[in-house]
């Protein structure tokens, strides 16, 4: 008999093994991937560490979460600046004043730079936005709008702006300063030699079964541990009985090229809506690698269906009912937690999903 059984060995689930196996309690992990690691699994490829789901930067203004995750691997001091092609055209992000000098040939100051985006922005402002063109033209103005918003997240999300509600491009940052760091927080990094390493101390001296979908067995599971901490999709948990909640699913094609430097920066953003792919990671530039060739992934968003790889939750009105509904079910189950951004449906980050699973495991622990 186990204390826990940890089914889904990505950041969430090997928190949760790390500390409740050095608390003294069995822990069994269950990973249906052919990998330990979930999303944040990286893997080498010509001596380059490829983020296999997806570039992962980690980033957080906690401290505390900032020491914790520095005590499983060394991190670099490599910053997030993505670069926005649109067209024949190549604009820093997040929106600053470089993005605004090189849009605008006359703008040179923040003070012009605020002028023009108010004159802009004047133009299409609606009082109360209702969707998300409306809150960008409200945020922005029309050009920006236009060149670097629209047909990003349009192929990201399926849908047009004007059907999509307006939160998610709240957090876009702007700024009147010369600085294009994505992120505003105080601790930035990659962990030198990737993250699989992470996981692979977390889960040092655990039992894992890999190649293992807890539902090829679920009642034989149920029966052999105190407690299942389930990091999958929570609707699938309960057999979509009240349907399945939406998520968006991403695609990969990844291709070695034989040269040096492919695009002279680790993410490079198409803003146009008729490049079909929403980015181009190359890898080497995470960690400022000096190989021979490079690795770069293009990434297409789509429309997940059932079967497909849950990626993003779709955090709206109708999913967040539906997600209520398989909360309340879960919590009749008192001996399964569901935790992580599947179990959750939840747009977590990586600091985020650290904060959740320490605040788990010190309730499994201490009550
Ligand atoms: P996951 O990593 O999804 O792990 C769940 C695991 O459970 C998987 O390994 C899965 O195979 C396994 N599993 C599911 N069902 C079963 C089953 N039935 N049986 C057995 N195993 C099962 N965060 C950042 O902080 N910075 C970033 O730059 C960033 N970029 C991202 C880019 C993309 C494209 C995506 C998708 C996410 C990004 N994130 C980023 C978020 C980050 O990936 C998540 O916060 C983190 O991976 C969530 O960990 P998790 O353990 O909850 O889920
Ligand atoms: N976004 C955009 N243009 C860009 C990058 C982002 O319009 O070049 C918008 C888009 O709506 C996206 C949102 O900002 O869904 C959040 O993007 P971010 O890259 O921060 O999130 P991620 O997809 O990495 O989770």
């Amino acid at each position: 008999m186990y204390d826990y059984i940890i089914v889904g060995s990505g950041l969430y689930g090997a928190i949760c093994a790390y500390e409740l196996n050095k608390a003294g309690k069995k822990c069994l992990v269950l990973e249906k991937r052919p990998h330990i690691g979930g999303n944040v699994y990286t893997e080498e490829i010509e001596g380059i560490n490829v983020h296999k789901y997806g570039a992962h930067i980690f980033h957080t203004s906690d401290k505390s979460i900032w020491q914790y995750i520095n005590q499983f691997a060394e991190f670099n001091n490599y910053i997030n600046c993505p670069v926005a092609r649109y067209k024949n055209e190549c604009y820093n992000l997040p929106f600053n004043m470089n993005t605004f000098t090189k849009l605008w040939p006359d703008v040179f100051t923040p003070e012009e730079a605020q002028k023009r985006i108010e004159e802009e922005r004047k133009e299409g402002y609606v009082e109360t936005p209702s969707n998300l063109e409306e809150q960008a033209i409200n945020l922005v103005g029309k050009t920006i709008y236009e060149k670097l918003i629209k047909g990003y997240t349009e192929k990201q999300w399926g849908k047009p702006c004007t059907e999509l509600p307006a939160f998610i491009i709240k957090r876009l940052p702007v700024r009147f300063i010369f600085d294009n760091n994505y992120f505003n927080d105080k601790y930035q990094g990659i962990p030198e030699g990737g993250y699989t390493k992470i996981i692979e101390k977390m889960l040092s001296g655990i039992e894992v079964k890999l190649n293992c979908d807890f539902f090829d067995d679920k009642e034989k599971w149920l029966k052999s541990a105190k407690k299942i901490i389930y990091t999958g999709a929570i609707d699938k948990f309960y057999d979509y009985v009240y349907g399945a909640l939406e998520y968006r699913s991403v695609r990969f094609e990844t291709e070695v090229l034989d040269t040096p430097n492919y695009q002279g920066n680790a993410v490079i953003n198409y803003t146009a809506y008729d490049v079909p792919y929403t980015r181009i990671i190359e890898h080497k530039h995470f960690e400022f690698g000096k190989q021979e060739k490079t690795v770069i992934s293009r990434e297409y968003s789509s429309t997940w269906k059932l079967g497909d790889e849950p990626y993003y939750p779709v955090n709206d009105a109708k999913n967040a009912e539906l997600y209520e509904k398989y909360k309340a079910l879960s919590e009749k189950d008192a001996n399964v937690v569901f935790g992580g951004r599947l179990g959750q449906y939840k747009y977590y980050d990586m600091h985020n999903i650290i904060k959740v699973a320490l605040e788990q495991v010190e309730k499994e622990l201490n009550g």
